[in-house]
């Protein structure tokens, strides 16, 4: 890292103001928007000098798994923080194996009770971005979660939508199932926006990780080995993806509706060939996937160990 790099990385430690945050609603789509102003000087940090690596400035002792507050938060102080998966700088939280992923999920559900302990805290988005191509600016394994001060609009249209009847209660269809063990179910959704696109869900209508005990814990991490690692052998190189969970806003009436899942989307259509939303999807809502839902399946569980 350079001099200015490593200046500039330390800046919005000491300085609060450094990053300023504005919630809007743009009143003619009635989309939420937090414009993060300081961000655009985050650093793209080199691998020689690596903030999360054991030693490193965020993870100054030796660590399994190791979650902090964000330097760079896209909301306010404390309610982003940033969750190592590995000591590892070259690993993944699939290459994590089973246990390393348990550790990560156990430590998910540590983190979403502290919080939601915030007075102001209504919603814990936990997520990561994997790879160059979807924005990860730091190769070092890791997720991110945001607790926000509302319920966002993605998450509670699924809630609301959930009232009529919680679609994943149903049962899922075999030809799109990918893995299934006591607790949970992994399939490729009927209608996916994405080219894969996986959702991992409790069986039973399990609100969050709160409710999660050893068992579930356990099937969690062995889905989500089952599933990344299929992501990854899909192609010659490990596809990116995105992958966020979706649990219940405990202190609202709304967390009855709530299923515990997962959304993981890989952004490849082919090797190296992203799928990006163009005009006429985001013009209109509708999306148009390149690749059948039941190919999709066929092909992962093809690749799944
Ligand atoms: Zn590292
Ligand atoms: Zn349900
Ligand atoms: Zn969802």
């Amino acid at each position: 890292m350079t001099d200015d790099k490593l200046n500039s990385y330390h800046a919005a430690e000491t300085d609060d103001e450094f990053v300023q945050r504005s919630y809007f609603v743009d009143e003619l789509s009635g989309t939420d928007v937090v414009i993060v102003k300081a961000r655009q000087n985050r650093p793209n940090i080199e691998v020689e000098s690596c903030p999360f690596c054991p030693g490193g400035l965020e993870a100054p002792k030796s660590y399994d798994v190791y979650s902090f507050a964000n330097r760079w938060p896209s909301l306010g102080k404390n309610k982003c923080e940033v969750i190592l998966y590995s000591p590892e700088h070259n690993s993944s939280l699939f290459a994590c194996g089973k246990s390393g992923i348990l550790k990560v999920v156990e430590l998910w559900g540590q983190r979403t009770k502290v919080l939601f302990e915030f007075e102001d805290v209504q919603y814990v988005l936990i997520f990561e971005n994997s790879g160059k191509e979807v924005g990860a600016t730091i190769m070092h394994p890791h997720g991110q979660i945001y607790a926000f001060d509302r319920i966002p609009k993605v998450p509670l249209n699924e809630l609301c939508l959930a009232k009529k009847k919680c679609q994943l209660c149903k049962i899922e269809s075999p030809e799109r199932t990918l893995f299934s063990n006591t607790n949970l179910i992994s399939f490729v959704p009927i209608a996916p926006t994405f080219p894969f696109e996986v959702i991992i869900s409790t069986k039973s209508h399990v609100h969050s990780l709160l409710d999660f005990n050893d068992s579930f814990n356990q099937d969690l991490a062995e889905h989500l080995e089952k599933v990344l690692g299929a992501f990854q052998a899909l192609f010659e190189e490990p596809m990116p993806y995105m992958m966020w969970i979706h649990q219940g806003p405990i202190k609202s009436d709304l967390v009855k509706q709530a299923h515990f899942h997962i959304h993981i989307v890989g952004i490849w259509r082919d090797l190296s060939v992203q799928r990006y939303i163009a005009a006429g999807e985001l013009g209109s809502g509708v999306m148009f996937n390149p690749i059948d839902p039941l190919d999709a399946a066929t092909r992962l569980k093809r690749v799944m160990r």
